[in-house]
């Protein structure tokens, strides 16, 4: 009825007539950042698209809450522990086509075809340049040695990229290993967690700090406003048996009640396309899920490296265990 409605208003208004309905997505992505996608989106098919933006879990109960009377069609959100949260809420329906688990590695959508990442983030070491050589560092769990005391910048453990990188910990070391790795890490903070990987590139700019952890685009945006920076990225974990770098989603799926679920999946494929996945990569310095696009020069400039294999959905599963380790360790 909506729908119609603003048909009926948009055929008076004298606005072309689209081929199909405007396709409403709810997302959890910076609007400045997706906009220009979205905008190429509509030149290329004449299909409107409608965004809401929230933070993830508000969209999930908003979603939940809507039930069959929802307007949305596609949910895109960051993370694939709110990715999970979504398919457990009941949310997302199945999205499984060929083309999309073609497009897209394995352990990066959800095994039941309720999610596909569309775009990749590498949560990495980054470290003072002139202070930590890269010869110093290893993985992840290393900067629980006693050696990085007071070097340490981390950002808070409500966010939920910490909670996905202590989740997959759990997933290898399990709870009591990872618990003593966390607590390493608290006892070797500079300062307070932070709200913000940017923040937390900062200090380390400024020498409160030599060493941190955060989302790789954080640094391309840092780096290309300060090229002095003197921070770099390192990508842990790429020893034998060490498990690789912690590369976690943007993701998005069918919302379950849509009513044009085939132009819901038509719209994941195109953003799964080279065309928007080069959008992608150059607006915010991600990593192209598709294998045919190149990163950003930037981002390339940074070298390369080996990503964890596992299912990143195992990160969703086991959140709230992570929260609650976090917790116990004095993680805030
Ligand atoms: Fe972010």
């Amino acid at each position: 009825m909506h729908r119609f409605l603003a048909f009926t208003l948009l055929a008076l208004a004298g606005a072309p007539a689209f081929a199909a309905d405007p396709l409403v997505v709810y997302s959890e992505r910076k609007e400045p950042l997706f906009q220009p996608i979205l905008d190429a989106y509509t030149r290329q098919t004449g299909i409107e698209v409608q965004v809401l933006t929230d933070q993830a879990q508000v969209l999930i109960e908003r979603l939940a809450a809507e039930g069959e009377r929802t307007q949305a069609d596609v949910l895109v959100t960051v993370d694939a522990g709110n990715l999970w949260q979504a398919t457990e809420r009941g949310v997302l329906g199945a999205t499984r086509t060929p083309a999309l688990d073609a497009a897209v590695p394995a352990s990066f959508r959800d095994p039941d075809g309720r999610w596909y990442a569309i775009t990749e983030r590498a949560r990495v070491i980054v470290h003072a340049t002139d202070r930590v050589p890269a010869a110093q560092l290893s993985t992840y769990e290393d900067l629980a040695d006693p050696r990085w005391r007071g070097r340490l910048c981390l950002r808070s453990s409500k966010k939920v990229y910490n909670q996905s990188l202590v989740a997959m910990l759990i997933d290898r070391h399990g709870e009591a290993r990872t618990q003593a790795i966390v607590e390493g890490w608290v006892g070797n903070l500079a300062a307070p967690p932070f709200a913000d990987d940017t923040l937390v590139i900062e200090a380390i700019a400024a020498g409160q700090c030599d060493v941190g952890v955060v989302n790789t685009y954080y640094f391309g945006r840092l780096a290309k406003q300060r090229p002095d920076l003197g921070v770099a990225v390192f990508y842990p974990n790429q020893g034998e048996g060490e498990g690789g770098v912690h590369v976690n989603v943007t993701g998005a799926g069918v919302v379950a009640h849509s009513d044009q679920p085939e132009q819901a999946r038509a719209f994941i494929e195109w953003l799964l396309s080279a065309p928007a996945q080069r959008l992608f990569a150059d607006i915010d310095f991600e990593f192209p899920v598709n294998p045919a696009v190149s990163a950003n020069d930037a981002v390339a400039a940074w070298g390369t490296f080996r990503a964890d294999p596992r299912n990143i959905a195992q990160a969703g599963k086991l959140q709230a265990d992570a929260v609650r380790l976090m917790d116990r360790a004095g993680y805030r």
